[in-house]
């Protein structure tokens, strides 16, 4: 926790910026929902899977907001092609949802969800800085996305719109978790992905020139990348070394892959392996899938956790069935299903570490934490074992909410498109 403190102090400061692993992006986000927005918003939400992107439509009404939205998958080969060609899909797509569900004549302002590190410049602009999640589309990194998605609506020459916010998704998180509860201050996601933001004292962001002269500012901690430069060596375990070396395109041990879904389940195979390989376990017998990089899914984590809460029979199929181990025997079945127990509770107790820094960074009381994404959701100890452990790891009690982001994904690009429209009525006046 000091050294992520660290990490993060030096993000902010415009004098360390430039050498600093936690990059801590000031993401313009200044003004939070308050409850009272109105109108009509579309969201864009890129990068919660390779293997999809969804589009939304709220309505913000006095009673509260009703929403429409839709997946649209994105085929495995659009991934390493052109950026270009993805935009132009996902305008196309943007295209059909608009006269599908849009009867109005008026314009539609649009925030874009795009869960990749982006160094803002704006509200609405800003710099891809590198793909993550498996995406690896040519000519987008060191451009604005905004404009790349901008220039793709305007070929598609058919929808009226207008991009009027750029946001990460922990960022939605917050902005849309702070529609119900006011003093939600920071925003957590693990997902594929890991990250967080919180809200800053605009002064501490000397990165950042507030020039609306505004006390706060969100900030992007992108903290996924704490750790490259070695500061967590000292919680690392062989695991954790062995994970980079069996898949050659996996960056550096850090934050994100002790935590994130992408890489759970692999942890959980180097781990049998080994144990496999000592003769530990499973009599000492692999088998070809046990030895295949990838086999075990965060999911399937998360079933076995899950099942063996009443019974070994869905952890006993698994090792038989997908892992091609029919001599594993009940013992071999608690020690599978010990090990991904331990995997996901390490992954809980990182986040609890994390997120009690902020806690600690800040002196909101109460404060509510928002956290979404697929493993926080669907592991049925997760939130538990966070909320457990957090009180434990702060600096003085705290009045400590962790909720559930209420709205759910993509949410907060609308929420922050409705805070955007007010504001700019506020100006006006
Ligand atoms: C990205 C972040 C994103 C997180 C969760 C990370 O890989 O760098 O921008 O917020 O995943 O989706
Ligand atoms: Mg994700």
């Amino acid at each position: 926790m000091k050294r992520l403190d660290r990490a993060i102090s030096k993000g902010i400061k415009k004098e360390t910026h430039p050498k600093a692993v936690v990059k801590c992006y000031p993401t313009y986000v200044q003004d939070l929902p308050e409850g009272n927005e109105t109108g009509k918003y579309l969201a864009l939400d890129i990068g919660e899977s390779v293997s999809n992107f969804r589009v939304l439509m709220i309505n913000f009404t006095t009673e509260g907001c009703d929403m429409l939205s839709e997946i649209y998958p994105i085929a495995q080969p659009l991934l390493n092609r052109p950026g270009v060609e993805l935009f132009d899909y996902v305008a196309q797509c943007l295209a059909d949802f608009v006269h599908k569900y849009h009867t109005g004549k008026e314009k539609l302002e649009l925030g874009l969800s795009f869960s990749f590190p982006v160094n803002q410049t704006a509200l609405n602009e800003g710099v891809l800085v590198k793909w993550t999640k498996g995406f690896n589309c040519a000519g987008v990194v060191g451009r604005d996305v905004v404009t790349m998605l901008r220039e793709a609506v305007d070929r598609q020459q058919k929808v009226n719109i207008k991009i009027v916010a750029l946001l990460n998704d922990s960022t939605g998180c917050l902005v849309s978790c702070a529609y119900k509860h006011q003093d939600c201050k920071i925003g957590v996601i693990i997902d594929s992905g890991f990250n967080a933001c919180y809200v800053e004292k605009s002064d501490n962001v000397t990165t950042f020139s507030n020039v609306n002269n505004k006390p706060f500012v969100i900030v992007n901690t992108e903290w996924g990348a704490f750790g490259e430069d070695g500061r967590l060596d000292f919680l690392l375990t062989e695991f954790d070394w062995a994970l980079g070396t069996t898949t050659g395109g996996w960056n550096l041990p850090n934050f994100e892959r002790m935590v994130a879904g992408t890489y759970l389940g692999e942890l959980v195979r180097v781990i049998m392996k080994k144990l496999t390989r000592e003769r530990l376990i499973l009599n000492g017998t692999g088998s070809k899938q046990l030895f295949t990089t990838g086999i075990i899914t965060t999911e399937d984590v998360i079933t076995v956790v899950t099942s063996a809460k009443g019974n070994l029979s869905i952890c006993r199929k698994f090792l038989y069935e997908r892992l091609g181990l029919p001599h594993a025997t009940t013992e071999d079945c608690i020690d599978f299903n010990y090990i991904c127990t331990l995997v996901a509770m390490r992954s809980a107790h990182l986040v609890s570490a994390g997120v009690a820094c902020l806690v600690n960074r800040t002196s909101f009381n109460p404060i509510t934490v928002g956290l979404d994404g697929s493993l926080y959701m669907n592991h049925p100890l997760y939130h538990d074992w966070i909320q457990a452990k957090v009180p434990a790891l702060l600096k003085s009690p705290r009045e400590l909410k962790l909720v559930l982001s209420q709205y759910g994904r993509g949410r907060g690009a609308a929420f922050l498109s409705a805070v955007c429209a007010k504001e700019l009525v506020r100006e006006k006046k």
